[in-house]
């Protein structure tokens, strides 16, 4: 009965695409679920009841072991450039169990991730460990509370099965949430392996569910490019300002509808350094912080490449278009960037100098290895003197043009403050901290810490005392820092 209490609303949109676009598959059962973090709020606004979710019956759900009614469990297909290496995948340790209608009539992909093999999984066993499920839990839940769009987590559950890596690990079960997981790599089957009809489709598919008001328009796959060009430049040009680092930005890890997808081998920066890699797998540094915003448009290109036979029945002119529209990207991106940095800096309006002013200043941080966020906390709280660059004439100077250009608004100082505070935040995940939350709650079974780790990051600009110690950096800084994807 609980199962029936708990609120599942689902429909299938995606099930009614041509069948060369999934599998049907159920999860695999697991021997012993047992619920260790589930996101109260998120249930709620999707329209499920708690207590009915952390019933037993409720929890066999999130362990892929009872599926609700209505729900249709598939596995999705799709390719991707891997490193830049075009390959087929498709969903191997994951399943779409529906899309929850949320009271707001919303629709929301309810997948569970590491639920068992599917006929995508190659080599791999379908399953994930606790450690890596728990880590996506508070990053993708830090991004929302950061304002970044990104799939959500709803829920983890032990499995009550051991798992083989380089150890033997605690198997686990992620419910993760996403306006859809419609990726550039989607397409990329779609173009390779679809016929035609199947590619238009899709297309027509991915405008009704996230661009509806594009449906009508005469050329209407020039504008999904366009929009999705759009949605990404503003997605990256996010991660950059509050220095997020992806690490797999592989075209399968690309959303159509802009949200941040697959929490591996991430994390955030914390001197600012445009060569910063976390990645153990990234040794030539392609998705280094730095290279984000390139790697984005070299991602878009090969989406733009699989439009072509939509965007226009000759070829050449299909590719003229296609270019134009990547062509904006850099000045889409570049536009989104300033005007981040611009609050970030109190700074309300446009002026000509504000390019250098941001450049000289993170050419500064560079230099004197300045924590990224810390400093801008720093300017924030008005303390620039907490900042390692403070008292080096290049900073003076620096400081003085800023000043300058601060008293010049016509807006207060307490409004610009303001502005800084919203822009800024006094936290973010940081990289010990995590694994601090990640090795209690694995290692002891002690789920505090992490529980006051998502407790503060759940309003990362609030500038409270209890984030304070938060802020703090660790004692060997992130050089040695390494983060591992595919556990
Ligand atoms: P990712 O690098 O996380 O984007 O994953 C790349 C591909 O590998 C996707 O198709 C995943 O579903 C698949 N994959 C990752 N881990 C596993 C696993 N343990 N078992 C099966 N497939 C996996
Ligand atoms: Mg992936
Ligand atoms: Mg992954």
């Amino acid at each position: 009965k609980a199962i029936h209490e708990a609120g599942w609303n689902f429909d299938n949109s995606y099930a009614r695409l041509p069948e060369t676009f999934f599998t049907k598959q159920n999860p695999t059962p697991v021997s012993e679920p047992d619920l260790v973090i589930l996101n109260a709020s998120l249930a709620a606004s999707l329209g499920l009841n708690i207590q009915a979710l952390q019933s037993e019956e409720g929890v066999e759900v999130f362990a892929g072991n009872k599926i609700p009614d209505q729900a249709m469990p598939l596995a999705q297909a799709y390719a991707g450039h891997q490193f830049g290496h075009f390959t087929m995948l498709g969903d191997g340790r994951a399943i779409l169990l529906g899309e929850q209608i949320a009271p707001s009539g919303q629709r929301f992909d309810i997948q569970l991730k590491g639920s068992g093999r599917t006929p995508y999984s190659r080599r791999g066993d379908g399953r994930a460990a606790l450690g890596p499920m728990l880590r996506e839990y508070i990053i993708s839940e830090a991004m929302h509370e950061l304002g970044i769009p990104t799939t959500r987590s709803l829920a983890v559950a032990l499995t009550g099965e051991s798992i083989i890596r380089e150890t033997e690990l605690p198997g686990a079960i992620l419910t993760r949430v996403a306006a859809s997981h419609l990726r550039v790599g989607t397409f990329q089957y779609a173009a390779r392996w679809g016929t035609p009809e199947e590619l238009r489709a899709l297309a027509d598919y991915a405008l009704h569910r996230h661009f509806p008001e594009l449906e009508e328009e005469e050329n209407r796959y020039l504008k999904l490019l366009q929009e999705v060009i759009k949605r990404q430049a503003m997605l990256i040009s996010k991660w950059q300002l509050v220095g997020f680092i992806h690490g797999v930005m592989n075209t399968d890890n690309m959303t159509i509808s802009g949200e941040t997808i697959d929490y591996g081998p991430c994390a955030f920066m914390d001197v600012y350094d445009p060569a910063t890699v976390f990645s153990s797998i990234d040794t030539q540094g392609r998705y280094a912080y730095g290279n984000q915003p390139y790697i984005g448009v070299w991602n878009l290109a090969r989406f733009a490449e699989t439009l072509l036979p939509l965007l226009h029945e000759n070829e050449k002119k299909a590719i003229e278009l296609a270019e134009e529209e990547l062509s904006r990207f850099s000045d889409l991106y570049k536009q989104y960037s300033l005007a981040g940095m611009r609050a970030k800096l109190g700074l309300f309006h446009e002026e000509e100098q504000d390019q250098s002013l941001v450049e000289d200043l993170l050419s500064m941080m560079h230099k004197y290895q300045a924590d990224y966020t810390n400093t801008f906390r720093a300017f924030t709280l008005g303390k620039p003197e907490d900042t390692v660059m403070y008292g080096t004439a290049e900073f003076t100077e620096w400081n003085e043009r800023w000043q300058a250009r601060l008293a010049s608004q016509q807006e207060s100082k307490a409004a610009a403050q303001q502005l800084m505070q919203s822009s800024n935040p006094a936290i973010i995940p940081r990289n010990h901290r995590v694994e601090e939350a990640l090795e209690a709650a694995v290692n002891q079974g002690d789920y505090r810490v992490m529980e006051r780790l998502l407790d503060v990051l759940s309003d990362p600009f609030a500038y409270s005392p209890e984030q304070e110690e938060y802020a703090t950096l660790p004692a060997d800084s992130n050089c040695a820092y390494r983060t591992y994807c595919g556990t």
